[in-house]
C-alpha cells in the first residue's frame, strides 16, 4: 500500500494535481478548436506558430527563473501532443477506417515491445478509438495483410539516423500499391537487458536484432568473453531471454520490452551514437487528402528518362516550384540493371495548387511517377538539433534581439580586390571562390549569419561537477555552444594535460544535459576519429594552426574545425591553413582571432581587430574572437568581446569557471559565474543603450 505523503509532498502533490488539471482543461480547449477546425478550408495550428510558440514560452520562463531549456522541452512535449491528437482527429474523421474506428487493427513487423510496436502505439495513442496491434514476421506480410484488409494501417520503418535507409522497406513501397497517410519518429534507446540486477562481467552471451547489435557495436566490443547473437527484432531476443532464464545470458532491446517481458534493465544508452532515431512512415490502402492548412509531406517515386541530366532536371522541377526536397533515395528498379528508382519527400500538401502542378511538370519530365501520398510531417520530432534557434534563453530582462552591426558603405570586395585576392595561394577559402558569406549549422545554431554566437566554458574539463555547472550557467545566460579543453597542450610537460576521451565524455554529458553544442582541442591526428565521434565542433589550436598532417585529418572528418590563428601567423598563412582543411573536402571552417605575439607584455598576446575586418572581405569563413587567451585576464574580457562584436565578428569564445582560483589552467583569464553574466548582459543590451 502507498505510504501517506509526509508535509512537503502534500503541498507538491497538489501542485501536480493543478498541472494536471490544467492539461486536461488544455486538451479540451484543444479539441473544441478541432472539432471546429475539420471544416476544410480552416487553418490549423501549423508548425511555424509552434515555432513562435517555444521562442515565446522559453522567454517567458527565464523571466521566470525557469531554465529556459526545460521550459522548452516541456511545451515541445505538450505541442507534439497536441499536434498527434489533431492529426488523429482528421485521419478518423477522413481517413481509412472511419465509421470503424472502434476496431482498429495496425500492423507492424516484428514482437510485442519492438521499435515498430512502440511507434504503432505512440502514433495512434491520441485515438479516440481502441487500438489493437498485430505483429507480422516480415514487411511483405504485414504489408499483404493491410492490402488484405486484415489490418486497417501499418507501421513501416524507413530509415534510421544511424544505419540510414531502410531499403527493403523502400522496394516493398515501390512493388505494392498503397499510400501513406502518416509518419512517426521514434527515439531508440537500446538498453542490455538481463533476467535480474547481475554485473555486466557475468554476461556471456548478448542477442539482438543485427542493426541493434551494430549500433552498439563499442560497447560490445568493451565486452570480455562475450558473444554476440543475431535475432531475428530486438523484443524476440528479449523474450529468449525471459524463456531461456539463463544467468549467463543479456539482451539489447527498449526499456518497454524489459517491462513487458519482466526483465531487469542493467545498462542504458549503449548505442554508439546518443542521438539515435528511427522515421516510420504509416501505411494505408488509400490516400487521404489533407486540409491545405496542414502542413504537410509528400512523397514519391519516380525513374528518369534516358537523357542526359534527367535526374538534375527533375529536382530542377522542384526547385522551380519552390518545393524543398528533404529526402532523395536511390534503389535499383526492379529488372532493369543499371536502372534506378528514386525516393523523394518534399515539403508541401498535394492539396496545395503548387504542388499539384508541380508533380504535373515533373509527370512530363519523369519515365515513371508514383505518389505515395500527402501527409503531416513530424514537425516536433524530439531532436535536439531541431530545437529552434529562437528558444535561447536570456535571464537578462529586457534584452534586444542581438544583431552584428550593419556593414560600413564600401566592405563588399570590389573587382580590384577581387583581383589581387586571385593571386593569393589559397583558392578555396577565398572571397574569389564564393561570394556569399559561409553560414556553417551546428545543431540549432547557426555560425556567420547576422546573429553572434557565444561559446563558452572552462579552458579544461575538470569534472563532473565543474562543468555541469558550466554548462548550466552558459545554457541559462544564453550562450550557444560549449567549451572544455580535455587533450592540453601546455607550455610545461609537467603541467595538467586534461582529461583526455574521459574528459569528452563528461563534456558530452554536459551538453547533452543542457542542450548546448561542444567544441573541444584535437591535438592529435590518431585522435580525431574519437574526438569527431563525441564533439560538435573540433578545436585547432594557436600552437596547431600549421600541423598539417592534422589539419589534413580534420579535413576528412565531416565535423565544423574551428581554426585558432596561429600566435606568430599572418593573416594569409592562417588562410593558407584553412585551405589545408577545405582542399581535403571539409568545408567547414571558422575562424578564430586570439592575440598574436608582439613586443607588448601588458597583455598576454595582442588582439589582433583589424584581422576581422581583413578576413571578412578575404574570405567567405564565418570568423570570432578569443579575448580570453588574448589579453590573459577576466578584466579586459567583456570589453574586448563588446569590440570584437562591433568590429563584426561572428561570434566570441570565452572561458569561465565555477571558481576561477582554484582552475587547474588558466585561471586569471576565466570569469567567474556572476562576471559571465554581467558579459552578457552587455551584450544583449539594446542597440542604442551600450553608451549610457
Ligand atoms: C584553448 O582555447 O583551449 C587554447 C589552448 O587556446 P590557444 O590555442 O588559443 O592557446
Ligand atoms: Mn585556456
Amino acid at each position: 500500500m502507498p505510504s501517506e505523503p509526509d508535509a512537503p509532498n502534500t503541498a507538491l502533490d497538489r501542485l501536480d494535481q493543478r498541472i494536471i488539471e490544467a492539461l486536461a482543461e488544455r486538451q479540451k480547449l484543444i479539441d473544441q478548436a478541432t472539432d471546429l477546425e475539420t471544416t476544410p478550408g480552416t487553418q490549423w495550428m501549423d508548425s511555424r506558430n509552434e515555432q513562435e510558440c517555444l521562442t515565446r514560452l522559453a522567454e517567458q520562463g527565464a523571466a521566470t527563473d525557469l531554465d529556459a531549456h526545460f521550459v522548452t522541452r516541456v511545451f515541445r512535449e505538450i505541442l507534439q501532443h497536441t499536434s498527434r491528437r489533431q492529426q488523429r482527429v482528421l485521419l478518423d474523421s477522413r481517413g481509412p477506417g472511419q465509421g470503424s474506428a472502434e476496431a482498429l487493427i495496425v500492423g507492424f513487423q516484428g514482437t510485442h515491445g519492438a521499435y515498430s510496436h512502440i511507434a504503432a502505439t505512440q502514433h495512434f495513442a491520441t485515438r479516440h478509438a481502441q487500438v489493437s496491434c498485430k505483429g507480422y514476421t516480415s514487411f511483405q506480410g504485414m504489408l499483404e495483410g493491410l492490402s488484405n484488409s486484415e489490418t486497417d494501417y501499418a507501421v513501416l520503418p524507413i530509415e534510421n539516423t544511424t544505419a540510414g535507409s531502410i531499403n527493403a522497406a523502400y522496394d516493398a513501397l515501390a512493388r505494392m500499391n498503397l499510400a501513406l497517410v502518416g509518419e512517426e519518429v521514434v527515439r531508440v534507446e537500446h538498453c542490455l537487458l538481463a533476467l535480474e540486477p547481475l554485473p555486466i562481467s557475468h554476461i556471456r552471451r548478448v542477442y539482438s536484432h543485427p542493426q541493434a547489435l551494430d549500433q552498439c557495436s563499442v560497447f560490445l566490443n568493451s565486452l570480455n568473453d562475450c558473444e554476440a547473437h543475431a535475432f531475428t527484432d530486438t523484443a524476440m531476443a528479449a523474450r529468449r531471454l525471459r524463456d531461456d532464464q539463463d544467468l549467463s545470458e543479456a539482451a539489447i532491446a527498449s526499456e518497454e520490452a524489459a517491462r513487458l517481458y519482466g526483465l531487469t534493465v542493467i545498462k542504458q544508452g549503449i548505442a554508439n551514437q546518443k542521438q539515435n532515431f528511427t522515421r516510420f512512415v504509416i501505411v494505408a490502402r488509400d490516400s487521404v487528402r489533407f486540409d491545405p492548412g496542414i502542413p504537410c509531406k509528400t512523397s514519391i517515386i519516380f525513374a528518369t528518362r534516358h537523357e542526359e541530366g534527367a535526374l538534375a532536371t527533375c529536382l530542377n522541377v522542384l526547385a522551380n516550384h519552390h518545393l524543398n526536397l528533404s529526402k532523395l533515395e536511390s534503389r535499383p528498379r526492379p529488372n532493369t540493371p543499371w536502372e534506378y528508382l528514386f525516393y523523394a519527400d518534399f515539403d508541401g500538401n498535394m492539396a496545395e495548387e503548387q504542388v499539384e502542378q508541380g508533380l504535373r511538370d515533373l509527370a512530363a519530365q519523369t519515365s515513371f511517377l508514383k505518389i505515395l501520398g500527402s501527409y503531416p510531417s513530424c514537425l516536433l520530432k524530439s531532436t535536439e538539433a531541431n530545437e529552434p534557434s529562437g528558444t535561447r534563453p536570456r535571464a537578462v530582462t529586457g534584452a534586444g534581439t542581438v544583431r552584428l552591426p550593419t556593414p560600413a558603405a564600401g566592405t563588399q570586395p570590389t573587382p580590384d580586390i577581387l583581383q589581387t585576392l586571385e593571386k593569393k595561394p589559397y583558392r578555396l577559402v577565398s572571397r574569389v571562390n564564393r561570394l556569399e558569406d559561409t553560414v556553417l549549422r551546428v545543431g540549432s545554431v547557426s555560425i556567420g549569419g547576422d546573429r553572434p554566437v557565444i561559446i563558452a566554458g572552462p579552458c579544461s574539463v575538470e569534472s563532473r561537477e565543474q562543468v555541469m555547472a558550466c554548462a548550466e550557467r552558459v545554457r541559462a545566460l544564453g550562450g550557444h555552444i560549449l567549451r572544455g579543453g580535455c587533450f592540453k597542450p601546455r607550455t610545461s610537460p609537467y603541467a595538467f594535460q586534461g582529461l583526455g576521451l574521459e574528459g569528452l565524455e563528461l563534456l558530452a554529458e554536459a551538453g547533452q544535459a543542457h542542450g548546448l553544442p561542444i567544441i573541444t582541442e584535437v591535438l592529435h591526428p590518431a585522435d580525431v576519429e574519437d574526438v569527431a565521434a563525441q564533439a560538435d565542433i573540433l578545436q585547432i589550436g594557436t600552437r596547431n594552426m600549421q600541423n598539417y598532417a592534422l589539419l589534413k585529418e580534420v579535413g576528412r572528418v565531416d565535423r565544423p574545425v574551428l581554426l585558432k590563428r596561429g600566435m606568430m601567423a599572418s593573416i594569409d598563412e592562417w588562410l593558407g591553413a584553412a585551405e589545408y582543411v577545405l582542399a581535403q573536402g571539409n568545408q567547414q571552417v571558422i575562424l578564430c582571432e586570439r592575440g598574436i605575439r608582439t613586443f607588448e607584455t601588458a597583455t598576454r598576446s595582442t588582439l589582433d581587430l583589424s584581422a576581422i575586418p581583413v578576413v571578412r572581405e578575404r574570405t567567405h569563413l564565418p570568423i570570432i574572437v578569443d579575448p580570453s587567451h588574448a589579453c590573459g585576464t577576466w578584466r579586459w574580457v567583456a570589453d574586448l568581446t563588446a569590440a570584437a562584436l562591433a568590429c563584426r565578428a561572428h561570434g566570441v569564445m570565452v572561458e569561465i569557471h565555477p571558481e576561477p582560483a582554484k582552475a587547474l589552467s588558466d585561471g586569471p583569464q576565466s570569469l567567474d559565474f556572476d562576471r559571465f553574466g554581467e558579459l552578457m548582459e552587455r551584450i544583449h543590451q539594446p542597440e542604442g543603450d551600450a553608451a549610457s
